[in-house]
């Protein structure tokens, strides 16, 4: 099932403007989640891969970045490749996902992941996430990680 749920052309906390692609289903569910309708895997999700690449086309010019959100990204089969792709075309990418661990080829071609499941007893306002648990970071030469505040 192809679970890419829109791409949208949004103000992005890195580089001002990213193209952001959605995915539809999270397994977590954390109580107070910021985008409760992107966790349900039933519903019916109508882009496929080519729509989500050509967005990624549309606003390459314009567009340095390319953001992966949901929902829970790395619980969809369609992420990587679009990954692989957005770094073939030297964008910058982030992730945003609830997990602390990820594959190492996803590691290998991101540029900023926000890791962590929401905690909502541990919310606060923060720059880059939602609750005190949760980390943001800088990919430095593929491996190494530099926390951003
Ligand atoms: S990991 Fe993120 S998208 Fe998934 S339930 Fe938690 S807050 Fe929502």
């Amino acid at each position: 099932m192809i679970r890419i749920i829109d791409t949208e052309d949004y103000s992005n906390v890195i580089s001002g403007i990213a193209t952001s692609i959605w995915f539809q289903g999270c397994s977590a569910r954390c109580e107070g989640c910021h985008n409760p309708e992107l966790l349900d895997f039933s519903t019916e999700c109508t882009l496929t891969i080519a729509d989500a690449k050509k967005s990624i086309d549309a606003f390459a010019d314009r567009n340095e970045t390319v953001s992966f959100l949901g929902g829970e990204p790395l619980e969809a089969d369609e992420f990587i490749e679009l990954l692989l792709y957005a770094k073939a075309k030297g964008l910058t990418t982030i992730l945003w996902t609830g997990r602390t661990k990820v594959p190492k080829i996803v590691l290998e071609n991101l540029d900023y992941i926000k890791v962590g499941r929401y905690v909502k007893k541990k919310h606060g306002n923060f720059k880059y996430y939602g609750s005190s648990n949760q980390r943001f970071y800088q990919i430095i030469n593929k491996k190494e990680l530099k926390e951003v505040d």
